[in-house]
């Protein structure tokens, strides 16, 4: 589904991925772990084009996506991403937040967009919000909008990053149980997370960053059982 291939991105002076190769099948759900700085966000950015990979090159669906020529917006189409600080669109209802992209960048007709986006908001729960303001609702509701939101434009494969990191401890499982079940329907995922028994429980595979270097990957029984670098035990030591 997606490749990476010696992806390095140097900012500056300071190179913060250095060669990392991995590929992702389709309906396969990889979490990427790893300290604050380890280049996780940064890693998720290169695979969508947010950032442009200092060397290596991403495919999608076995086309090369790192070329000058790529559409990058074609790209951000198929690929949908989910962030810490859920960035909905505070002037728009909850509904026109999932419809609208649709409209906009995919020219889906608005009753077919808001026909579909109805459809989402029942799949995360929200039925009852699609005519209220992002600021109205919680911390759990707005990250569910926001993945509601990424699923309207039917990409291929979904980026979380930190998706729960922002939330209060009781919205948090809300928002991982709607991933869970997204997970069930076999969506491709790359999920960025602190939250080490959802990793354990809904990764096909966990891969682990250090100073920007892919240190170890791992299936998670293994990877939290028996974790073959220092740094990785290090690691769970400290957050476990
Ligand atoms: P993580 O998500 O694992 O916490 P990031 O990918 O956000 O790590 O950051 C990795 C490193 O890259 C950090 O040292 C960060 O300061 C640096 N970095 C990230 N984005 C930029 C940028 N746009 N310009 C310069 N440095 C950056
Ligand atoms: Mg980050």
């Amino acid at each position: 589904m997606i490749k990476a291939n010696n992806i390095t991105k140097v900012f500056g002076e300071s190179t913060v991925l250095q060669q990392i190769t991995t590929t992702i099948k389709q309906g396969e759900v990889v979490t990427i772990i790893g300290p604050s700085g380890s280049g996780k966000s940064t890693f998720l950015r290169c695979l969508n084009l947010l950032e442009d990979p200092t060397e290596g090159q991403i495919f999608l669906h076995d086309q090369e996506i790192t070329l000058p020529k790529t559409n990058k917006l074609v790209i951000r189409k198929n690929i949908g991403m989910v962030f810490q600080h859920f960035h909905l669109f505070p002037h728009m209802t909850v509904l026109d937040n999932v419809s609208y992209a649709p409209q906009k960048v995919k020219g889906v007709s608005k009753q077919e967009a808001e026909k579909t986006a109805k459809q989402l908001l029942t799949k995360v729960g929200l039925t009852d919000k699609e005519d209220t303001y992002p600021n109205r609702l919680s911390g759990g509701q707005k990250q569910r909008v926001a993945i509601a939101r990424a699923l309207a434009m039917e990409p291929s494969i979904m980026l979380f990053d930190e998706p729960t990191s922002a939330l209060d401890p009781e919205m948090v499982k809300e928002v991982l149980d709607v991933i869970k079940d997204l997970a069930q329907t076999g969506m491709t995922m790359v999920i960025v997370t602190h939250e080490m028994n959802f990793a354990k429980e809904v990764a096909d595979r966990v891969l682990f960053l250090d100073n920007g270097r892919l240190v170890e990957e791992a299936e998670p029984t293994r990877f939290f059982e028996q974790p073959t670098s220092e740094r990785a035990r290090d690691f769970l030591d400290k957050v476990l």
